[in-house]
């Protein structure tokens, strides 16, 4: 067989491959490097003078603002420590709304006239920076001339040092905002939202008798699902190149119908590009733990250890840049893409979270005394409430043009947001519903009263990956977010839609023991009252059923199927009302929040629009039709020799031609014309019109990847790609 010669030398080249060697010291020990590069409290407290790390200690634990004064000292400390490390340069790093991770690199050295240089590094330094705002989206913010904006130092997220071959630089981890303080990241509202969540966790917590409880953070486990593939191949496909998905491509022959991809043996390659980057993230203090292959063939999984959710979505984005350098050291490439082969399973990135601190643990841990039990439902039924009510903010704190690939589909959780709380956990609730718990479905007797309540301590039934939102033991685990994505916003939502619903238990608890009722009928009540009216969104059924989307209409909840569904979400009058009376959007911030949403999604179609229509006419067509030519010179042939000539294939190719160029006809149609200028009617416009022709122009060029000769054919497969590494 003569494969085509892109193709041929692509996989020569892949066989002859000889990975880097993983250099370890000998005898070196994980936890020896774990946090090596990072300005960590270890750091600062053999570094900093006695008072100064206790005053930044108690910023970071107790919230205090940061004394100028310190701030200095710290400044002065961390730059003898960078300096030490090799870092020529300091860098504030930040999270813009594009999702991408921005730096603004300033050189330690400060030029003075006489030819020297010192080096040098204030407080106010590290604490504020000024980039030119005008290049991120700021949905309407921010008129371009007024292009001022700020970063500022996030103290609770150490600084680091970033390794590179040509000189090292210290991250500092910042949030950016405008001049006016309107939040221009994913990181300040956060913040914002950790900030309201805490008050009123504390004040659930003080009624149950923790008189002075720790500040209550919100924690954040995300496991990462991604693909490698080869660099040779990567750099074939257009498409995968310029944005990020194959927009071409037929199924296998051998798909991921054998199941024998999942917890696999991992590849030895992708084994040493796995030592590789935990020895990476560890050195950044990222505590990566599991690994292991995923259910797609070239899909793997990575999960480090839960962290406070700031600290979790820095650490994140940083594991991503991590595993896209170190892969390209193995000659490979990382995709983070939501769906980069069709047909094949996507990528998410699971986003576990519980509510806690140091001095109680999880509180959504089921614990097994009935004090505890009851604090653990009121905690676990302000989710229910929160899921019930505000179920949309979620859905669009994961809507993307590439995460629509993936939600909605037979893989993903469905793109209506449900909980699933297991059978024990759901019986319990059930009981409630019906005046009150007294009897666990494995565990003796219970009831919601003071006496005995239900002994959740054991694992509370089967898991259920069709659930968007399901309580996995001692968490709950956020599945719909993509791979691509930011934990920042998923934990944004979270954060804001659990302080509205413990800002209720708390004060309905409040109003009933002020009124005399003894605390645990109150108790008893408010959760009977949550179950009654939000009960609705618990549901233990299979999401990937024809059923459910029915019988969740029933249940009135909403089916934000696309991104163009799922943005006005963020701009309805509760959800305003809701970001305002807990400061963590003003309206004026979720409108440009709505806005980039939009405008992001318009980019994301049209590039792919424009590589469709660019691939699908100059190369495919023309392969196409160099078969198509050679069918009929071999007719014209054969009748010539006096042969009686099968013209099927001629014709059967002929009729795919037409659907192809029929297709790049809609394409180029659609592309040409003009777009709306309103935000969301563009993108409507991207859904309805501009994805349906591309649609069409994918269906004829992959009917006619089954059929042109295999070295006519240019781009690499599926089978090539998924498979050789
Ligand atoms: P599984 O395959 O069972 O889902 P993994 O080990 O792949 O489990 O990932 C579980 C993730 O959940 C990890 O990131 C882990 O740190 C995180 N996690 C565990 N406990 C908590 C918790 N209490 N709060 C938040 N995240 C948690
Ligand atoms: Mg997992």
């Amino acid at each position: 067989m003569s494969a085509n010669p892109v193709r041929l030398s692509a996989i020569t080249a892949v066989e002859a491959f000889v990975p880097p060697p993983i250099t370890f010291d000998p005898g070196e020990e994980p936890g020896e490097i774990f946090g090596e590069n990072v300005f960590s409290l270890t750091v600062m407290q053999k570094r900093l003078p006695k008072t100064v790390y206790k005053s930044v200690l108690s910023t970071i634990e107790k919230s205090t603002p940061l004394d100028p004064d310190v701030a200095d000292a710290i400044a002065s400390a961390m730059k003898d420590w960078a300096l030490e490390k090799g870092a020529t340069h300091y860098a504030h790093v930040f999270y813009p709304l594009t999702g991408l991770t921005a730096e603004k690199h300033d050189s330690f050295l400060d030029p003075v006239g006489d030819g020297t240089a010192f080096a040098s590094f204030s407080g106010k330094t590290l604490v504020q920076g000024e980039p030119d705002a005008s290049s991120f989206p700021n949905g309407g913010l921010r008129n371009t001339f007024e292009a001022r904006g700020y970063t500022g130092w996030d103290v609770m997220s150490p600084a680091y040092i970033l390794e590179n071959p040509n000189g090292n630089t210290l991250c500092i981890p910042t949030i950016f905002i405008s001049m006016t303080g309107e939040a221009l990241d994913h990181k300040t509202p956060v913040l914002r939202s950790q900030q309201a969540m805490a008050v009123h966790a504390k004040r659930v917590l003080q009624l149950f008798g923790h008189t002075d409880p720790e500040n209550v953070v919100a924690y954040c486990g995300p496991e990462q699902e991604y693909f490698l593939i080869d660099s040779h191949f990567f750099l074939a496909r257009p498409d995968l190149l310029n944005a990020g998905r194959t927009l071409f491509g037929a199924k296998p022959p051998k798909g991921q119908e054998f199941d024998d991809h999942y917890f696999g043996a991992i590849p030895s390659r992708v084994l040493g590009f796995m030592m590789d980057t935990e020895r990476e993230l560890f050195k950044l203090g990222i505590p990566a733990k599991t690994r292991h292959n995923e259910v797609a063939p070239g899909q793997f999984e990575v999960a480090p250890m839960f962290e406070r959710a700031n600290e979790a979505s820095d650490h994140q984005q940083l594991l991503m840049t991590t595993f896209k350098a170190v892969a390209k050291k193995h000659g490979m490439e990382c995709l983070f893409h939501e769906k980069p082969f069709e047909g094949v399973n996507g990528s998410g990135k699971h986003v576990n979270f519980s509510l806690g601190n140091s001095q109680l643990g999880s509180l959504l841990v089921p614990g097994d005394t009935p004090h505890d039990n009851a604090q653990f439902l009121v905690f676990c039924a302000a989710v229910i409430r929160a899921v019930h009510l505000y179920g949309g903010l979620l859905r669009v704190s994961v809507a993307s043009a590439s995460n629509d690939h993936r939600l909605g589909a037979n893989e993903a959780p469905p793109a209506i947001i449900s909980i699933f709380l297991g059978d024990q956990l759901a019986d319990v609730f059930d009981q409630i519903a019906k005046g009150g718990a007294t009897r666990s479905k494995e565990k003796g007797t219970l009831t919601i009263g003071v006496d005995t309540l239900p002994n959740l301590t054991k694992d509370p039934g089967d898991r259920n990956r069709t659930s968007p939102f399901a309580f996995t033991g001692n968490r709950f685990e956020f599945r719909a977010p993509g791979s691509n994505q930011t934990v920042a916003g998923p934990m944004v939502m979270i954060n804001t839609i659990m302080a509205e619903a413990l800002d209720y238990c708390a004060s309905s608890l409040e109003t009933a023991v002020a009124a005399g009722t003894d605390f645990n009928e109150a108790v008893q009540t408010l959760l009977a009252e949550i179950v009654a009216n939000h009960g609705a969104v618990i549901f233990n059924g299979n999401g990937y059923s024809d059923e459910w989307p029915i019988e969740a209409e029933q249940r009135g909840l909403k089916n934000l199927r696309t991104t163009v569904d799922a943005l006005p979400e963020l701009i309805s009058p509760e959800a305003i009302a809701l970001f305002a009376k807990y400061g963590v959007f003003t309206e004026h911030e979720a409108h440009s929040r709505f806005e980039i949403g939009a405008e992001q999604y318009v980019l994301a179609v049209a590039v792919e629009a424009n590589l469709t229509l660019e691939i699908g006419t100059t190369t495919i067509l023309p392969s196409a039709t160099r078969y198509q030519t050679e069918l009929a010179q071999n007719v014209v042939a054969l009748k010539a020799a006096g042969i009686e000539a099968d013209a099927s294939g001629l014709e059967t190719i002929s009729g795919h031609i037409a659907e192809l160029r029929a297709g790049l006809a809609e394409l180029t149609a659609a592309i040409g014309h003009e777009h709306p200028a309103d935000p969301l009617a563009a993108a409507t416009f991207m859904r309805d019109a501009v994805i349906p022709a591309m649609a069409s122009v994918r269906a004829a060029a992959d009917t006619l990847e089954t059929l042109v000769a295999d070295d006519l054919w240019p781009l690499p497969t599926y089978q090539e790609m998924l498979y050789i590494l």
